[in-house]
């Protein structure tokens, strides 16, 4: 049988090991699993959600609202927008998704950062899109606008991804703005900002606010999710903020109720407990400054995060030798060899769990 010729060089992406695979293969305890691969909330999910789902459990026969009004209406007072700014997707993934299916073709081109999240690549080439690449790794806003100078006829999407995943790196807001005001409106720019609440915390000048940034650019969307800061990885639920024209083009592409009854809810509940969200970012902050001090101590290179995780590259060691030997011992961080770095990305977690990471790290480089 064929299929579209498009499929034919994709590769799948490479989800972050499951605590099952740990517990399978190695005969370790759920419970003395560390999982610090995903991103994922090391406080798990917030007490307001958990109680609100149970008791909706008796309700997975229903549909959800397939407007997700109170969602829509909760996000749209939280950023001073209205709810026809906001789409709606099964994670901020597949409204990511949605853009690129919605504006690039096999006549087009996205430009990305050298080495930021996977999914811009594939949604691409599922279309039979090119993708143009940095030589930087990290976001070099001189190297996109020369890349987006030489090829103009071709680009039709611009994937920002503030701060960047899975290197941590950030841009100020000005550095941004200006770069997007010297793109034509014809390109979509994407700012994926699914850590921008960690970078804001952590300096307010990275912080782009959706209202200000589509009142300024009528091309732009912003992408945000309920997987890392508000816990809810698992209930798969983020949004796409942009003009109503955009939207409404978007929305052409989503199935209905593709988030699910649960999801909803918890996302409505997850948006009415900040403190589960101010203790993330408190203890994030406080705990990355022990991966620091670790790095420094070895003579290891990191990237200064402005995210819920830190990427420490390696010298004579390999990162897939180091997982692998960590795997083991029921720790799950996240190899970047197949970003083609050696390097690991660790999720900041709690602060018992960072200190066994640290040891055992400490125990193979020593
Ligand atoms: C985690 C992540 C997403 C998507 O997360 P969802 O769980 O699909 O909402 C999007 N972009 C980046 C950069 C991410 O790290």
């Amino acid at each position: 049988m064929k299929f579209n010729k498009n499929l034919q060089n994709l590769k799948n992406y490479e989800a972050g090991k499951p605590i099952e695979l740990v517990v399978r293969e190695y005969g370790i305890n759920e419970k003395d699993v560390i999982k610090l691969a995903s991103n994922e909330n090391p406080f798990g999910t917030s007490e307001v959600v958990s109680k609100g789902i149970a008791e909706i459990s008796n309700k997975a026969h229903l549909y959800p609202d397939d407007s997700y009004f109170e969602l829509k209406d909760a996000l749209a007072k939280k950023y001073n927008i209205d709810v026809k700014n906001i789409l709606i997707g099964q994670g901020s993934d597949q409204v990511i998704e949605y853009c690129v299916h919605a504006k690039a073709n096999e006549n087009s081109a996205i430009l990305t950062a050298g080495v930021t999240f996977a999914m811009y690549e594939i949604y691409a080439k599922q279309v039979g899109a090119k993708v143009i690449k940095t030589t930087s790794q990290t976001h070099d806003l001189n190297e996109f606008k020369e890349l987006y100078n030489k090829h103009k006829d071709e680009i039709s999407i611009i994937f920002l991804c503030m701060p960047n995943n899975p290197l941590g790196e950030c841009i100020s807001k000005d550095e941004i703005y200006d770069f997007i005001a010297t793109i034509d409106k014809d390109v979509m720019v994407v700012v994926d900002a699914a850590y921008m609440d960690f970078a804001s915390y952590k300096d307010t000048k990275m912080q782009i606010q959706p209202d200000d940034l589509i009142k300024n650019f009528q091309n732009a969307i912003f992408t945000a999710t309920f997987s890392k800061s508000y816990g809810l990885g698992g209930m798969r639920v983020g949004y796409a903020i942009a003009n109503s024209s955009v939207i409404s083009e978007l929305a052409k592409l989503r199935a209905p109720f593709n988030i699910t009854t649960l999801s909803l809810k918890a996302a409505i509940l997850a948006l009415s407990d900040e403190s589960f969200v101010s203790k993330t970012m408190k203890n994030n902050f406080k705990e990355m400054i022990k991966y620091e001090n670790f790095a420094k101590e070895f003579g290891l290179e990191y990237i200064n995060s402005y995210t819920n995780f830190i990427t420490i590259k390696f010298n004579k060691e390999n990162s897939s030798q180091i997982c692998q030997n960590l795997l083991k011992k029921g720790i799950i961080l996240r190899d970047l060899k197949s970003y083609g770095l050696n390097a690991i990305r660790i999720t900041i977690g709690k602060s018992e769990q960072n200190d066994k990471v640290i040891d055992e790290l400490r125990e193979i480089l020593k």
